[in-house]
């Protein structure tokens, strides 16, 4: 592809004219076939059909089954359990661990806030591990050293789509007899070393919520090829207190339900989504690679690093900024960007490319006011819990400093689509004495 050069363009920030202002396209992969599969459940009546009580309907309604069916088969597991949200299956996975107030449970500081709160619904405690520099999932040697005689379970996240360092991660697990919860939300049909992220560790979770490759509005699947484990996470779903005197479950930990369920309509949707994935995702990852190929061309902007035999899906497409090579700051030169391109039709006022990504969570006033009714207030706690800045240098290194992240790679961008957006990051390139 060759590259257009615009040298002689005042940069937008600067006062010049931007080089593009038309809006990009929507991201919206819902069509005939979704409105067609709601109609049908509207139809019936049946918007769903769980019962909170022992009986057949006990695991939900046809669509929902029937979806459920689907997923384990494209996901490689045996049970795939649907819920409300990811969040949700993430409360899920964490009880049906056993895990309770007074255990520690290691998560990730670079994620979305859910993933390092599950713990806390159990009274039991999140402790940070850092982030590994090459994929921004949990660093292997971090999570090591934060294993203490009350950690139960680890959980990792495969943050933008890239799978976390797993053989490696179930290695210490199996070692310290751990349960591995993967939070898979940003990550379906993403590989490691060629097996399915979700088929991994003891539970998978996904989400489909809007934002996600693939959405059912609000909505998430658990995942697990552990029968009993399989069990609690239905107990956990739907009203479990209700099961366990008809089926006669003995454990009771952590045996009494929410209501988690997904409907009947969210499960129709699913299946029609579940069946564009794979056309999606290809999609998803030409346009990434064209981004990967053209921007990585620019001294001192480092693509993704993915393992070999892997297989990132781009959630969002994470770039490095060495500022050492380039001249000046990471947030200098993204503002520059973004004044030369607009956001998209249905987001525009969200802007489609970021500084960093979240802020890392032990920084946030839950944590650092340590309010929660149990958990690190627990008495039956006897560990020593640290969330001061500076816990984990490589996640606050990359979120203020290096990592940059956009969402460009979507699908719906036309060829011109992308080169606009490569052409506004090598306007800034050239121009860059403008900015110091
Ligand atoms: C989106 C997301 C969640 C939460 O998903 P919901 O379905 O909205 O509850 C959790 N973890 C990660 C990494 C996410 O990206």
């Amino acid at each position: 592809m060759e590259i257009i050069t615009s040298t002689k363009y005042k940069l937008a920030i600067k006062g010049g004219s931007p080089l593009r202002t038309e809006l990009f396209p929507a991201y919206n992969n819902i069509g005939e076939e979704e409105k067609a599969a709601v109609m049908r459940v509207l139809d019936t009546g049946n918007l769903s059909q769980f019962l909170g009580a022992w009986h057949k309907d006990f695991y939900g309604g046809p669509t929902v089954q029937a979806f459920e069916k689907a997923w384990a088969t494209a996901f490689d597991v045996k049970h795939a359990i649907t819920v409300n949200s990811n969040t949700s299956g993430l409360f899920a996975a964490i009880g049906a661990c056993n895990i309770q107030p007074g255990d520690e449970v290691i998560v990730s500081p670079y994620t979305m806030s859910a993933s390092a709160l599950a713990p806390i619904i159990y009274g039991a405690v999140p402790v940070f591990a850092d982030i590994d520099e090459d994929n921004f999932g949990l660093n292997p040697a971090s999570v090591e050293a934060k294993i203490t005689p009350r950690t139960k379970a680890i959980l990792v996240v495969h943050i933008f789509g890239n799978p976390a360092k797993m053989d490696e991660i179930m290695a210490i697990a199996k070692k310290h007899n751990l349960y591995v919860i993967e939070d898979c939300a940003q990550a379906p049909l993403a590989t490691y070393k060629g097996k399915l992220v979700g088929s991994i560790g003891d539970i998978g979770v996904f989400s489909l919520n809007y934002h996600k490759h693939i959405h059912t509005g609000e909505g998430g699947v658990i995942t697990t090829n552990n029968d009993k484990l399989a069990e609690k996470l239905h107990l956990i779903r739907n009203h479990g207190e209700n099961i366990v005197e008809p089926t006669g479950v003995k454990d009771l930990t952590n045996t009494f339900g929410y209501n988690f369920r997904m409907t009947e309509i969210e499960a129709a949707i699913g299946i029609e989504q579940l069946k564009k994935l794979p056309f999606l995702l290809e999609e998803r990852l030409q346009n990434a690679k064209f981004f990967n190929e053209n921007l990585g061309k620019i001294a001192g902007i480092i693509p993704a690093i993915v393992e070999n035999g892997s297989k990132h899906v781009y959630y969002v497409q994470p770039f490095k900024f060495k500022k050492e090579i380039i001249g000046i700051d990471r947030n200098t030169f993204i503002n520059a960007v973004k004044a030369e391109i607009p956001s998209a039709v249905l987001r525009e006022d969200t802007p489609l490319i970021g500084m960093g990504y979240v802020r890392p969570l032990y920084l946030a006033p839950i944590y650092q006011q340590r309010a929660a009714s149990c958990s690190f207030n627990c008495e039956k706690y006897k560990g020593v819990v640290d969330y001061s800045k500076g816990i984990c240098p490589v996640a606050e290194k990359m979120h203020y400093e290096e990592l940059f992240s956009h969402e460009y790679m979507r699908g719906n961008m036309t060829t011109k689509d992308l080169q606009d957006v490569v052409d506004a990051f090598y306007k800034v390139a050239e121009n860059i004495d403008e900015l110091r």
